[in-house]
């Protein structure tokens, strides 16, 4: 899966919202996140965020954002 950080929190941009095929993201507080049992693994939005905040989940440090977007996806 990939992984939203906190370079997206206040983001206004939703350019990833419009490529992603199959529609995984979630609305966290201040951010979005990627339901990450959704996500396919395209790799589409990582290039299309402007604050470079998409990261595949195969790159360090992202439990943390990993584990919020459980969170917040099950809430939705
Ligand atoms: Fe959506 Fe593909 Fe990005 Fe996963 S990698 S969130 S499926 S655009």
């Amino acid at each position: 899966t990939y992984v939203v950080n906190d370079k997206c929190i206040k983001c206004k941009f939703t350019d990833c919202v419009e490529v992603c095929p199959v529609d995984c993201f979630y609305e966290g507080e201040n951010m979005l996140v990627i339901h990450p049992d959704e996500c396919i693994d395209c790799g589409v939005c990582e290039p299309e965020c402007p604050a470079d905040a998409i990261k595949p989940d195969t790159d360090q440090g992202v439990e943390r954002w990993l584990e919020l977007a459980r969170q917040y996806a099950d809430v939705w």
